[in-house]
């Protein structure tokens, strides 16, 4: 049996992982016999999705009630990894940028879906950007390997998922009618996030205020211009229980982020100004922390190295989303023991959603025990 599971190891080029991993990982959850990794090929597929949005979301600059998508299934030996591109208009990738990318990508020269290193950094290599088209391939094949394992990947990468935080509900810039409405709907929440940088700031959190007392982030997309004006507005969101802030100017105003930065009673967080792991070092002293997102990072395996670096700078880190299915959705929150604060409820703004994974219990992200990014198929109710 011992030699079995040695064979076993060798032969999904595991053997390393066994030294740190608990026994149980060698093992599967429910007895079930661990897949043979033998000389399979990869396959790829992808298809667009559109997602509905229960409400009209308006942000600084932008304003929209459905978000393209590209959905991905990578197939090996009898196990299908799902993974997730989503595309918000404002970074600069479309269904058929993602779909154009997904083209080029041939996984069918690996037969080994373990080797992450080599088959993501051919990923990375096809082209410069394509960050969400990048994320999608890195969420299914990580999905694949914790199914040829049959244990979650906070499992894999010793993760305790009690240590999961609250996540953030989004309050987009509205009307007071109706952000008084979208507030009590969001009763279940223990924590929300508020889009400002819309002219009407002000009235946004005193609205909010005047239904519910719970912590509030703020999130301006670089709605601000002016950083006395942005450091007094700081200075009021401190005085009405506002955690921190996300974006408050440009991306390109780096030294005015900084004196910010420095001056600011609140931590101040990278967003749009943040894409990649070889940003990170950059921003200490210009921001307090980072927002990661998936969509950003390429995916989970640089998602996990930007939290070690970050960590390392003694900077906060906040794991972030797009509006996405509960595919992505549920890949980022295996990661969420790790951070700061979360604000994963991409999944939650939509009406067809058609995956079911990470849930939203008494405001705290909740991850299950399925293998891979922890997610099963559903039909959308809507
Ligand atoms: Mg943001």
């Amino acid at each position: 049996m011992k030699h079995g599971r040695r064979n076993f190891l060798k032969s999904m080029g595991v053997a390393s992982m066994a030294t740190t991993l608990p026994l149980a990982a060698c093992t599967t959850i429910d007895n079930k016999a661990p897949a043979v990794i033998g000389n399979g090929k990869m396959k790829l597929s992808f298809r667009p999705y559109e997602l509905k949005l229960r409400h009209t979301f308006t942000v600084a600059g932008n304003s929209r009630d459905t978000t393209p998508v590209v959905l991905t299934e990578i197939k090996y030996e009898g196990f299908t990894g799902y993974g997730e591109a989503s595309m918000p208009p404002y970074l600069g990738e479309s269904q058929a940028s993602v779909i154009g990318f997904l083209k080029k990508v041939d996984l069918e020269q690996f037969n080994d879906p373990f080797m992450l290193d080599d088959i993501l950094e051919y990923v990375d290599s096809i082209n410069e950007g394509n960050r969400a088209a990048k994320a999608c391939v890195d969420i299914a094949l990580h999905d694949l390997i914790g199914k040829l394992v049959n244990q979650p990947l906070y499992r894999l990468w010793g993760i305790n998922p009690d240590n999961t935080p609250m996540t953030s509900f989004t309050i987009g810039i509205d009307s007071p009618e109706v952000v008084r409405m979208k507030t009590e709907e969001a009763a279940r929440f223990r924590v929300l996030k508020v889009k400002l940088g819309g002219g009407n700031d002000r009235e946004m959190i005193n609205t909010v205020r005047s239904v519910t007392d719970v912590p509030i982030y703020v999130d301006v997309n670089q709605g601000w211009k002016e950083k006395h004006q942005a450091l007094e507005m700081v200075h009021w969101l401190a005085e009405q229980g506002i955690e921190f802030v996300e974006q408050p100017l440009p991306k390109t105003a780096v030294d005015d982020m900084a004196w910010l930065t420095e001056n600011s009673p609140l931590p101040i967080i990278a967003d749009e100004a943040f894409q990649r792991l070889g940003d990170v070092a950059a921003f200490k002293g210009v921001y307090s922390g980072i927002n990661i997102k998936l969509m950003k990072s390429t995916g989970l395996r640089e998602a996990h190295k930007m939290i070690t670096v970050a960590r390392a700078l003694e900077m906060k880190v906040m794991i972030g989303c797009m509006t996405e299915t509960s595919c992505a959705v549920s890949a980022a929150s295996q990661l969420s023991p790790l951070v700061d604060w979360a604000d994963l409820d991409g999944n939650l703004l939509i009406s067809n959603d058609i995956y079911e994974g990470m849930k939203v219990v008494d405001g705290k992200v909740t991850l299950n025990n399925l293998p891979g990014i922890g997610i099963k198929k559903i039909y959308p109710s809507t």
